[in-house]
């Protein structure tokens, strides 16, 4: 069994600055990933507020902070899939689908995945014009009518990214006002290409190979009509994933998010959450960054007890 000092579960904003933190606090640090490092802030088409980068699209801030975090010493582990925790011990095992470790302390970044909007024709066309990430799936549209549901910033991201690649772009949210912030918004309204269906829902995803309609319902009219379109990109938030945790045993709140106070700490000794797998309210990079630092430095207090934390 391989034994780390401080094993980091994802590689997301959150996990890589954990990895920074850890590396340079000189502790021996594993970052584990089952996918490639970079977690869904690399999905972002646009990311305008995170400090220091006005203007940044997720994939090119997501590469900085995976190079950052090697560089500071970390060893990432992509395309690894922790399956099992034991945290029973002081030492905690980590089961992946490679190999077993063990590891002083644990930080769980295992971030969040995107909610489905649960209709008719959603499951069927996945990959086949239904998305959940425009950046990735966008450029299949150039040129055709596409369609983003929801009414938070990922929707108003992916809609001015989409904006620049597909003929026409219909943002549908369910409500009469926006929950993205107000500049985003703004910068939606300011496009020609932009149709803006507000209190609208999407009842049904149409199509035969791939989709070619949707049934959009105005719950303020009560009326249903049918609309070509050539993709649907659902952006109506995430859930986390903390299955993993929750099989050890970690306390998550009525949502599943771990529970984690000001020092990240969990409910189990040595074991702190950080992102957007926690309870905390903001999820941005920004905030899950700060997670991560603290977590790392957290860790390093209980691994190594220094003389200022006794
Ligand atoms: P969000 O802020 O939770 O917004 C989700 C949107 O989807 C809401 O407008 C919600 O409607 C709608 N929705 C939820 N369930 C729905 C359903 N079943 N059918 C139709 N609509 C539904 O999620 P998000 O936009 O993914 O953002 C998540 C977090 O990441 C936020 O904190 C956000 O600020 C952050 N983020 C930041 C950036 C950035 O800063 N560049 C980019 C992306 C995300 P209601 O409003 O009616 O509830």
């Amino acid at each position: 069994m391989e034994s780390w000092e401080l094993i980091v579960i994802g590689a997301g904003a959150a996990g890589l600055a954990a990895g920074i933190y850890g590396a340079r606090s000189g502790l021996k640090t594993l970052v584990i990933d089952e996918k490639m490092a970079g977690g869904t802030a690399a999905d972002a088409p646009i990311v305008e507020n995170y400090p220091g980068f006005p203007h940044i699209t997720g994939g090119e801030l997501a590469q900085k902070m995976a190079l950052h975090c090697k560089k500071a010493g970390a060893n990432i582990h992509e395309i690894e899939t922790v399956t099992a925790l034991d945290l029973t011990s002081e030492q905690k095992i980590v089961k992946t689908t490679r190999r077993e470790y063990e590891a002083k302390s644990l930080i769980i970044a295992t971030g969040s995945h995107y909610r489905e909007i649960g209709v008719k024709g959603e499951k069927e066309f996945r990959g086949r014009g239904v998305s959940y990430c425009g950046v990735c799936d966008g450029p299949f549209f150039k040129g055709k009518r596409v369609l983003v549901i929801g009414g938070g910033n990922s929707a108003a991201t992916t809609t001015l990214y989409l904006s620049g690649i597909a003929a026409e772009v219909l943002m549908v949210h369910r409500r009469g006002a926006f929950r993205a912030e107000d500049a985003l918004v703004k910068d939606v309204d300011s496009k020609e290409n932009v149709q803006i269906f507000l209190n609208t829902e999407v009842r049904e995803i149409k199509g035969n190979k791939l989709v070619s309609a949707v049934v959009l319902y105005d719950n303020k009219a009560n009326a249903t009509k049918e609309i070509a379109v050539d993709a649907v990109f659902v952006q109506i938030g995430e859930a986390p994933n903390s299955q993993i945790a929750c099989e050890a045993g970690l306390e998550v709140n009525e949502h599943g998010y771990i529970k984690a106070d000001v020092f990240q700490r969990t409910s189990v000794a040595g074991v702190y959450a950080a992102g957007d797998v926690t309870s905390h309210p903001a999820k941005q990079v920004g905030t899950a960054v700060g997670q991560g630092i603290t977590a790392a430095l957290e860790a390093y207090g209980y691994i190594r007890r220094p003389y200022y934390r006794r």
